[in-house]
């Protein structure tokens, strides 16, 4: 059978990555996030000093320079469970938190983090065989993708799933406002930055899940793929 690329694209916290790795694991592909990529470089510019998350200015001069030193990887763990490693430590939950999320789209808008990050997203999908998700994948990354989807949801259910997920981790003190401000933000600084703008490419899927189940979501998903791997 053939293996084809996936990209799938689309709105902070509308699902892509849950959707994304459940059709790698049913067609046995790579998955890759690629917005682990820029919270795992987010996170080293907080804790490098080079990021005040407070007023999110950045030290780009000295960013750019030390790009070399970012090393990002992936493993997983004992429950088959995909941790983000970043120069060898498993920063998984800390790049899910909200400081992080508060200062990745700054961040994800420096055109030689892209520059950097695209590059070795390139490398990881040049045998095929992947799902990579996160907001240029159609566009920018794998333009030529066999199936690009670009899903949506509307912000408040996306804001009301990403608490669920945030309280499922422990997190008791976020508030439902306070994760609804921040995907309307990073939804304006994704859309509106000069580098890569998230938009929906010419010829991908359009995929609103606001109401959809999980497993309806997941066969609607497999069924696209399969069209596309036995055309
Ligand atoms: O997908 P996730 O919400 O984890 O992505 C975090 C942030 O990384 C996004 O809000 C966006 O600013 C940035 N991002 C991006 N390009 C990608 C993936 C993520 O700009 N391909």
């Amino acid at each position: 059978m053939k293996k084809i690329t996936i990209a799938i694209d689309g709105h902070s916290s509308c699902g892509k990555s849950t959707m994304a790795k459940s059709l790698a694991k049913a067609l046995n592909y790579i998955y890759v996030d690629t917005g682990a990529m820029y919270r795992a470089v987010t996170l080293y510019a907080l804790r490098a000093g080079l990021m005040d998350a407070e007023t999110k200015e950045i030290d780009t001069e000295r960013l750019a320079s030390q790009m070399d030193e970012v090393n990002i990887s992936f493993e997983h763990d004992e429950a088959g469970r995909m941790q983000t490693v970043l120069n060898g430590e498993n920063v998984e939950k800390e790049i899910r938190g909200m400081t992080v999320s508060n200062c990745v789209s700054p961040i994800a808008a420096l055109s030689f983090v892209r520059e950097h990050l695209v590059a070795l997203q390139q490398k990881m999908g040049l045998e095929g065989g992947i799902v990579m998700d996160g907001r240029d994948i159609g566009t920018v990354v794998f333009p030529n993708a066999d199936l690009k989807v670009f899903v949506t949801a509307s912000p408040e259910v996306r804001a009301q799933r990403r608490l669920l997920e945030l309280q499922g981790k422990g997190d008791t003190t976020t508030t439902f406002a306070e994760v609804l401000k921040n995907v309307e933000e990073r939804d304006y600084i994704d859309s509106h930055r000069e580098v890569s703008p998230l938009r929906q490419a010419e010829d991908a899927v359009l995929l609103d899940n606001s109401n959809l189940t999980i497993p309806q979501q997941d066969e609607l998903l497999l069924k696209w793929a399969m069209d596309c791997i036995e055309d």
